[in-house]
């Protein structure tokens, strides 16, 4: 495909910016060639600065479940902007959003808003940490909760693209604090609590393990997680920053029933402007400073601009809910997920797929994709070819096998049509 634009773009950007880029997954690392620059997105659509159009899987990551430049995100950020962009002091906004976040997810009782996922997790393990005064905490391999020291440990697609499976310049002692066992393995989390149940303060999660693919949690597995934990007296972590707002309105723990004592919100929550969230059971967040001492803070936390973006989503969101969206997105990813397992059928291609509310993962692996061992086992070759073919057909999935990828309300019948033709089209010439 010609890009000479983003060719020239790409050159420049990498004599400034560590890669060309400012977070690691959108250099086409796993893929390779040249990422495509983005000139503007509308609705379902991407158009770079070549002139191409893609339908976009990525959504920014998730963020844009009202797709891009929503009139009525726009229209909230615009009357948001002309009254003045971060002031410092409370706004009403922040008691909106705090309000409609409680009352989406009843687990949330008390919420603090942030500016990134990453705050949020880390945020919520520094919580946990004071309110059962122990030290460690348990993920799980192939999970990603963002790019704090303690958690960049087995995380997952970014880090396990660049083949760092623990980051240089994570001090010994704290990565030591972070123990890991397999996702979907409910013995191997068992056996961890039987010799280190004292020490552990919690365990987070990623509900469907979204990081690694889109792995879903086998029936039972987060119950039992769930109860591990309550069991040993460590609090249980939902950590929703892709799955909040996207596998339902009240997120994966309102379809597994899960009660978490804290969750962490990021990326639709944000409406596509920086936002993060975590919250949970009351008397735990009164330990959050000023009510409590455990020190957390954020000069713009909670601004307007991300305040209107966010909440006008949400709006949007519940309203749709109640129309059937989250089924009709969920019946989306089905279908483009059949497509291709039917397409590696018909060409002899091993390949698998999941899909989940506004989520779904494609695998070049006979499957089941169950953990970390089976999605790294996939084929990155295959996945490459069929990314790029892809892309030439106008649609761009996220440029790693190991991301899950994401759709729109605005993904409509004309969206599944153009994709399924992409698939066979993609699959007649690997
Ligand atoms: C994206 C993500 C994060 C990190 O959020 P940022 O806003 O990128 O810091 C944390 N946890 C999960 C599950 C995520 O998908």
């Amino acid at each position: 495909m010609e890009m000479p634009r983003s060719q020239a773009a790409f050159e420049r950007a990498k004599r400034v910016m560590p890669g060309g880029v400012n977070s690691p997954v959108r250099a086409f690392g796993a893929v390779g060639g040249t990422p495509f620059f983005a000139e503007r997105g509308e609705g379902a659509y991407l158009y770079d600065i070549d002139g191409h159009r893609y339908l976009d899987y990525i959504l920014s990551w998730g963020s844009l479940i009202w797709g891009h430049a929503h009139p009525e995100v726009v229209r909230a950020l615009r009357e948001a902007a002309a009254k003045g962009t971060s002031f410092g002091t409370p706004t009403e906004l922040e008691t909106e959003m705090a309000e409609l976040v409680t009352s989406l997810v009843p687990s949330i009782e008390v919420v603090r808003m942030v500016n990134s996922g990453t705050e949020a997790t880390m945020s919520a393990l520094r919580l946990a940490r004071a309110y059962t005064g122990r030290p460690c905490v348990v993920k799980f391999e192939g999970c990603y909760h963002g790019h704090a020291d303690s958690l960049l440990v087995k995380a997952g697609s970014g880090v396990a693209t660049l083949g760092l499976p623990d980051s240089p310049g994570v001090p010994a002692a704290t990565a030591e604090t972070t123990l890991t066992v397999p996702y979907n393995n409910l013995d191997a989390l068992a056996e961890l609590f039987t010799r280190r149940g004292e020490q552990i303060a919690a365990v987070i999660i990623e509900p469907v393990a979204g990081n690694m693919g889109c792995v879903l949690p086998e029936p039972g597995y987060l119950q039992g997680v769930q109860d591990l934990a309550r069991r040993h007296g460590a609090l249980f972590i939902c950590d929703e920053v892709m799955t909040g707002f996207r596998v339902a309105l009240g997120g994966a723990q309102s379809r597994w029933g899960l009660d978490p004592d804290l969750t962490t919100l990021g990326k639709v929550i944000g409406g596509g402007l920086p936002v993060g969230a975590y919250g949970g059971r009351r008397e735990i967040m009164a330990l959050v400073a000023p009510e409590g001492p455990v020190y957390q803070a954020g000069t713009l936390s909670g601004n307007p601009l991300a305040m209107a973006a966010g909440l006008t989503s949400l709006r949007l969101l519940a309203n749709a809910a109640a129309d059937g969206l989250f089924e009709r997105l969920e019946r989306f990813g089905q279908a483009v997920v059949e497509a291709f397992t039917e397409a590696g059928r018909r060409v002899g291609v091993p390949v698998w797929g999941s899909a989940v509310g506004g989520m779904f993962g494609l695998f070049f692996h006979a499957g089941p994709v169950r953990d970390y061992q089976d999605a790294r086992a996939a084929d990155k070759e295959m996945y490459a070819r069929f990314f790029h073919r892809m892309l030439e057909h106008g649609v761009a999935l996220t440029p790693s096998q190991l991301e899950a990828k994401f759709i729109s309300a605005l993904h409509g019948e004309a969206e599944l049509a153009l994709t399924q033709e992409a698939i066979d089209a993609a699959f007649a010439s690997l």
